[in-house]
């Protein structure tokens, strides 16, 4: 009895050893974050279905925490929307202001952009797995007008939310229009390709930021991945959470994410594709590609056409 305790006892600790040794080796740990709850169907699922999916992958790879970053203006246009953030919070993920409606900053003015923000906060504040982070739609901060992207973070700081900026950025949702594009003209799909493009641009992405953060920062912070509430995600969020792991990475909570002192940091830059790495490179004079190559769109629509679609 004692010897087979001994035995569990010391391939229990095999294991620990075996799994913590890939991140004392790099140390890239990566949240996860999803926009636009509830967003409008994809090609392939019922919203039901999608987020079931959904919950199911973090399950399965041991995601404890990911963020859901919620339009709750949006609620009333999709029937169940409600019960599906339940069931996000139920699994133990949080939610968070993505503003009520989604408007850009840089075409809405102040005072109507924090009413619609704070309608969002009505909505979400006391609510179980509430969490006090805001993230711009678009990543729009008001780009090269400092006047207003000032008064936005000083209203944000009135109100006591946190900027729940990203660091990893892919275009995913152009993926997810892409494909349901391709479904609704009868074109034939290369599930395997498109799972393959999804993966492998997100790992790309983790990874040009990871390097570009510790030329910047001399360390690699804890990063914030940014994806939507997408069929992609439904289908392909397991495959993508192992391949991160396999690349070294660990997947860690929102709340430890967003306590990375780079929260702290404001850069005073234009930005342009808005991820907090970029703008922190741009301030510091870090030279140029300062963003993942595929986040323009012309490139990663020819990668879907010549790889998902096999268009020559
Ligand atoms: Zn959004």
């Amino acid at each position: 009895m004692r010897g087979a305790f001994l035995a569990l006892a010391v391939l229990l600790l095999a294991a620990c050893v075996s799994a913590a040794a890939p991140v004392a080796e790099s140390g890239k740990r990566i949240a996860l974050t999803f926009d636009d709850i509830p967003r409008h169907p994809g090609a392939f699922f019922s919203e039901d279905e999608r987020t079931e999916r959904m919950i199911t992958h973090l399950r399965e790879t041991g995601v404890e925490q990911a963020a859901f970053f919620l339009n709750p203006g949006k609620i009333a246009e999709r029937p169940g929307a409600e019960a599906r953030i339940a069931r996000y919070v139920a699994a133990g993920h949080v939610i968070a202001n993505h503003t009520s409606t989604h408007p850009q900053l840089s075409d809405t003015d102040v005072a109507a952009y924090l009413a619609n923000i704070d309608d969002a906060e009505t909505w979400l504040k006391g609510r179980e797995g509430y969490r006090a982070w805001f993230r711009f739609p678009f990543l729009d901060e008001g780009r090269s007008d400092k006047a207003k992207r000032d008064a936005i973070r000083a209203g944000l700081a009135e109100r006591g939310l946190q900027n729940g900026y990203v660091t990893v950025d892919a275009s995913d949702w152009f993926y997810e229009q892409a494909v349901t594009n391709a479904v609704r003209t009868g074109q034939e799909i290369d599930m395997d390709a498109l799972r393959d493009l999804y993966v492998e641009s997100h790992v790309q992405s983790a990874e040009f930021n990871d390097q570009l953060a510790r030329k910047t920062l001399g360390r690699s912070p804890a990063h914030v991945m940014l994806l939507h509430e997408t069929d992609l995600a439904a289908l392909y969020l397991g495959d993508l959470i192992r391949a991160l792991k396999a690349k070294g990475w660990t997947i860690i909570s929102a709340d430890e994410a967003f306590a990375d002192p780079i929260a702290k940091l404001q850069p005073d830059v234009p930005s342009a594709q808005g991820t907090l790495i970029e703008a922190l490179a741009w301030e510091r004079g870090l030279p140029a590609p300062r963003w993942y190559a595929r986040n323009n769109t012309a490139l990663a629509q020819k990668e879907f056409d010549t790889r998902v679609l096999g268009k020559e």
